[in-house]
């Protein structure tokens, strides 16, 4: 099952993608995760996306092409995958394409996560994630605080503000690229018949569950 997450940022690709891939068994592959990791390890590869991140722009496609494509070259992708924040612009997708004719494959569905633009603001700044980078756990302020505050229910570790959704003009940044660059692959996937649009302002779970119905 080969799965793409579309969506505004904030209406919950991470989290739903995060339960998704446990009851499918098939690997959750977030394009910002995979990035954040790079930063915190300091590689080479971080060194180079933090520029680009802090300020909300886009990671260059050279960059983030190839490292998807070593990403889902990986073995645990065989049976499909869930790609959260890839593609996010045409080339992306094309490329996303090729990237998997050559193992005859496709994208099979394209959720598409939608939000009222002022639910898509609140859950942006009060969004809080683990730091424990094995956890990533996502929080919210509002709609789903720690029991201990700033303490990750899960493991221990202490919940962080993502610096992008900390800085204002980020966050308007990163929703303009979204809106004029993102959103319209929307189109593109609808062209080959496979977009499903699931309402976001529900609890993950039931979100799921729709989107389970739809690949059964
Ligand atoms: P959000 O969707 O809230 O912006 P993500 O965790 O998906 O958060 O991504 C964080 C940042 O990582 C993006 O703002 C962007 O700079 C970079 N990034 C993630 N995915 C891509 C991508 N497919 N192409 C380019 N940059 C990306
Ligand atoms: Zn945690």
């Amino acid at each position: 099952m080969n799965i793409v997450m579309m969506g505004a940022q904030g209406t919950g690709k991470g989290t739903v993608a995060g339960i998704l891939k446990e009851e499918l068994n098939i690997p959750h592959i977030s394009t910002g995760d995979i990035f954040r990791k790079n930063i915190k390890e300091g590689t080479e590869l971080g060194q180079i996306a933090s520029k680009y991140i802090n300020d909300g722009n886009l990671v260059p496609d050279e960059v983030t092409n190839a490292m998807v494509k070593s990403r889902l070259n990986e073995s645990d992708c065989d049976n499909g995958f869930i790609l959260d924040g890839y593609p996010r612009n045409i080339e992306q997708a094309e490329e996303l394409d090729r990237i998997l004719e050559e193992n005859s494959k496709k994208v099979e569905y394209a959720i598409n996560l939608t939000l009222e633009m002022e639910e898509i603001m609140s859950r942006i700044t009060n969004r809080r994630i683990c730091s424990n980078s094995g956890c990533k756990e996502i929080y919210n302020l509002v709609s789903k605080p720690t029991k201990v505050p700033g303490i990750c229910d899960k493991c221990g570790s202490e919940i962080l503000q993502r610096e992008d959704d900390s800085d204002e003009v980020a966050i308007k940044k990163r929703l303009d690229t979204y809106f004029s660059q993102t959103a319209p692959l929307i189109e593109y996937y609808n062209k080959k018949g496979i977009v499903h649009i699931v309402e976001s302002n529900k609890a993950p779970k039931d979100i799921v569950e729709e989107i389970k119905n739809f690949i059964r």
